[in-house]
């Protein structure tokens, strides 16, 4: 049993300097109740909080961790780096290299700019495809997240759902009338869509598979269907791959599902736990950036020497060790078993999605799909599976509507207890 109270003095501390007492809302527990803890370190499968608690955990720095916690080949090139330079702010042979890593990995990719996190890899790359087609309107869809830009706040998911806010105060009416929303997995409404909308329609971005919504799969033919759809009409189709870019394979989701988009989006793993962020595309798109084209994005800190040292160390790691991929799907596919396993003997039937390192837990018997059947798991019953969890020292994302991540550092030994600790935590939750 987990108890926290120098992690409750914190937070009450917190909430006097910080809004809500956190950096990023769904950190607060606010779906789930509860109090958040407040972590001093982190090894492996581990995070020890300020209580001296030890969580076997299921975010991974939301995403980026997937070779566990303190990663020597990550900390020792963060550390080779340091003493050179904390920031340039001028060009450096390490920005070549990443660059020319990534361009090698992700199969859309023949150039690629870098920034500081996955929200202003979004932004930029819709603007982007702006001013290349000369047109307007973006469509999106329902329940997926893009990070926290103005025109991304529209029937969001992650933490803008869990908190009530698919659609934020402070979007102005006239960006909202640029984004254009269909159901995830629903070809023809995008098709509808794109008719009404005939030659105004500059993107199409979405998560090839969507992890904000929880876990959802995209149904055969919908990721082609789109490709076909986006070259017919003149339309940049961008794959937001900042979670599952070299998580579902060294190439991201594009390459497991043989799409290739012509805009890609990147961030979490490709910082190895730095704050980075990467788009990228077809020459003849990305030429249109600044100072190759017109349209305007920079950053003061972006390519800087430490994050990408993180970066390339993770990503070089990844791209010689393919066996990794492998070994996670395994991983994973064997708690998602033991899970199955435990609703059987308890006579449940929840829905599990899942995909190589990415699941998801829905509490509905209904299979998840899109936003709608995945707003019909009991999120109530989510909030107590995930405090009798966090209680057994399994930490799990706060919130239904999030993808859960398995790093390397899970062990066949940890996955028993992940699955006792799951069957434990199911039968106190009904
Ligand atoms: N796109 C996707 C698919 C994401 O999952 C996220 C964050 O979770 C973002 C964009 C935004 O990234 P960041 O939080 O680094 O701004």
């Amino acid at each position: 049993m987990k108890i926290a109270p120098i992690s409750e003095e914190l937070f009450q501390r917190a909430q006097n300097s910080i809004p809500g007492g956190v950096n990023s809302p769904v950190r607060a527990f606010r779906a789930v109740g509860g109090n958040p803890r407040f972590m001093v370190s982190a090894k492996g499968p581990y995070m020890y909080d300020e209580d001296g608690n030890r969580y076997m955990e299921f975010i991974n720095s939301w995403g980026p961790m997937i070779l566990g916690h303190a990663a020597e080949v990550v900390q020792e090139a963060v550390q080779q780096a340091i003493p050179n330079s904390l920031s340039f702010g001028a060009p450096t042979r390490k920005e070549i290299e990443i660059a020319e890593l990534i361009v090698d990995m992700v199969p859309s990719i023949e150039k690629v700019r870098m920034v500081n996190s996955g929200t202003e890899a979004t932004m930029s790359a819709v603007r982007v495809a702006r001013g290349y087609t000369g047109r307007n309107k973006m469509i999106k869809f329902e329940g997926c997240y893009h990070g926290h830009g103005d025109s991304f706040l529209i029937a969001a998911g992650s933490g803008a759902i869990t908190l009530g806010v698919p659609d934020s105060p402070g979007v102005t009416q006239g960006v909202a009338a640029d984004t254009l929303t269909a159901p995830f997995n629903d070809l023809e409404a995008v098709k509808t869509l794109v008719e009404a909308n005939k030659d105004q329609v500059a993107a199409i971005i979405l998560e090839p598979v969507a992890g904000n919504m929880g876990l959802v799969l995209p149904a055969p033919g919908f990721l082609q269907g789109l490709r076909d759809l986006c070259t017919k009409e003149g339309i940049v189709l961008i794959f937001d791959e900042v979670m599952t870019g070299f998580r579902l394979a060294p190439g991201g989701a594009q390459q497991l599902f043989g799409v290739t988009p012509d805009m890609t989006t990147l961030g979490k793993i490709i910082g190895g736990g730095m704050p980075v962020g990467a788009y990228g595309g077809k020459k003849e798109i990305m030429n249109f950036v600044a100072p190759a084209g017109p349209v305007y994005q920079a950053g003061t800190l972006s390519g800087n020497p430490i994050a990408m040292s993180a970066g390339m160390a993770m990503l070089q790691y990844l791209q010689s060790h393919p066996e990794v991929y492998t070994t996670l799907e395994q991983t994973t596919t064997n708690m998602v078993n033991g899970m199955n396993q435990n609703m059987q003997e308890l006579g449940l039937n929840f829905t599990i999605n899942h995909v190589g390192s990415m699941f998801s837990i829905f509490f509905t018997s209904q299979a998840v799909t899109d936003f709608e059947s995945a707003k019909t798991s009991d999120t109530a019953m989510f909030g107590r599976y995930f405090n009798s969890m966090l209680q057994r020292g399994v930490y799990l994302a706060p919130s239904q509507y999030e993808s859960l991540f398995v790093s390397t550092a899970i062990t066949d030994e940890l996955v028993q207890e992940y699955i006792k600790a799951n069957g434990e935590a199911l039968k106190e939750a009904l």
